[in-house]
């Protein structure tokens, strides 16, 4: 098997260069991973919050590779029973309301993107409850991040995104994260939804407030807009919830999933409530792969497992176990840690810029055998399977004071 050095110079020659890697890893087991030189690592990264079960987890793969010697696809021409009854549990673990439907795709983007397209297809249709149709702006929030196609980096409130990709589509906004009245400033005539993380993962972990969300969702229904929701991120199970909205006690109209949903076999997902749900008509919207039955397979599997070990239960537990060993770095290294904050096991870590840069911390971290990735502000992310043992979970934590003890001496 070849070395990280020789993977690395074929990625020179072939790869395009989109990302900065380190590391070639070859093999997972629950949340260890190891790498083409030998090297085992504790993995709070989880494929950036996808393996929520941990890496290769039995039930996931004997699902996936039952499906794959039957039928791994067939297309959106034919049902496929999968894709029925993964859209029956969505609608089931989301209880958004009766007449609630799913439409499955491939990505987070792709995700994204139907939602986009379902909430100007809605409003052109009249969603509003009269005859205009000039209802298309979607009010998205600074700071977040909803994808990289033309339509999402767009959505996405960063000019680092968007720079160089220009002309961007029209018809979006922004507004300020937990900020009200910068949404309601935002807001005119044409504007159709409002799209927000209910937990900005890149931007930096950064929760909405419920008292945030319940202003949105109040303003919505007075200016009768959507209220869409990214959980790409934040759901399946990830905040100690199935969807991070449902700790607010608000329902969107919509939301969209894809990371964890089917441990790593790509797919993405739209949950629409009956306002939407009968919006998309044949024709206006399609996928090749989109719910193939592979895709499925692993989803209803990942769900299983969820559900069987109580997984929602134990983010919440080891989310304390993350935040309460967090606080201890804050405490050893005044002035170090900015803020710690996030839900359930999705955990970010700001650090002053002047002292540690989250890239070094990450960086040495590997160095003591634990991977965990930066998100903005200069936070480290935290973002281990949902199931991982109290043991891993401590000698992870352990690891990452020690890599930040040794920097910040
Ligand atoms: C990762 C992510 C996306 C994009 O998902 P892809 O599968 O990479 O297209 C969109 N929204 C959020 C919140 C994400 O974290």
């Amino acid at each position: 098997m070849s070395s990280t050095r020789e993977i690395a110079e074929l990625y020179d020659k072939f790869v395009m260069e989109t990302y900065s890697q380190q590391v070639a890893l070859v093999k997972g087991q629950g949340a260890r991973v190891y790498d083409a030189d030998g090297n085992q690592y504790i993995d709070f990264t989880a494929g950036i919050a996808v393996q929520n079960v941990g890496h290769a987890h039995p039930k996931v793969v004997k699902a996936v590779v039952e499906q794959m010697a039957t039928m791994n696809h067939c297309s959106n021409l034919f049902y496929n029973e999968k894709q029925a009854l993964l859209a029956k549990k969505l609608v089931e673990i989301s209880d958004l309301d009766s007449g609630t439907k799913c439409f499955f795709c491939n990505s987070g983007a792709e995700a994204n993107e139907a939602m986009i397209k379902l909430a100007r297809l809605w409003g052109h249709l009249g969603g509003k409850g009269d005859d205009n149709d000039g209802y298309v702006e979607i009010v998205t929030m600074f700071n977040s991040f909803h994808g990289r196609m033309l339509a999402t980096l767009t959505a996405t409130g960063q000019a680092k995104v968007q720079e160089g990709f220009e002309p961007l589509p029209v018809g979006f906004a922004y507004a300020d994260f937990n900020d009200i009245e910068s949404v309601k400033a935002a807001i005119n005539d044409s504007t159709v939804a409002v799209l927000l993380e209910c937990v900005q993962g890149e931007g930096g972990v950064i929760p909405a407030e419920t008292k945030f969300m319940k202003a949105l969702r109040e303003l919505c229904d007075e200016k009768e807009i959507l209220l869409l929701c990214d959980e790409v991120q934040c759901g399946m199970g990830r905040t100690g919830d199935w969807f991070a909205w449902q700790s607010t006690g608000v329902k969107p109209d919509a939301f969209s999933l894809a990371k964890a949903i089917a441990s790593g076999i790509p797919m993405g997902a739209v949950v629409a409530s009956s306002k939407l749900a009968d919006v998309f008509t044949p024709g206006r919207h399609a996928s090749t792969f989109g719910g193939n039955p592979l895709a499925c397979a692993a989803a209803l599997a990942t769900i299983g497992v969820i559900e069987e070990e109580g997984l929602l239960d134990r983010a919440a537990e080891s989310g304390d176990t993350i935040r309460e060993a967090l606080e201890k770095i804050s405490e050893d290294h005044p002035g170090l840690v900015t803020a710690i904050r996030g839900e359930g096991m999705m955990v970010g870590m700001a650090l002053d810029p002047d002292r540690l840069e989250a890239a070094d911390v990450v960086a040495k971290a590997r160095e003591y055998g634990l991977l965990v990735c930066k998100a903005g502000g200069n936070a480290i992310r935290i973002v281990p399977p949902l199931n991982i043992s109290d043991g891993d979970l401590d000698e992870g934590l352990e690891m990452l004071a020690d890599a930040i003890g040794e920097l910040d001496e």
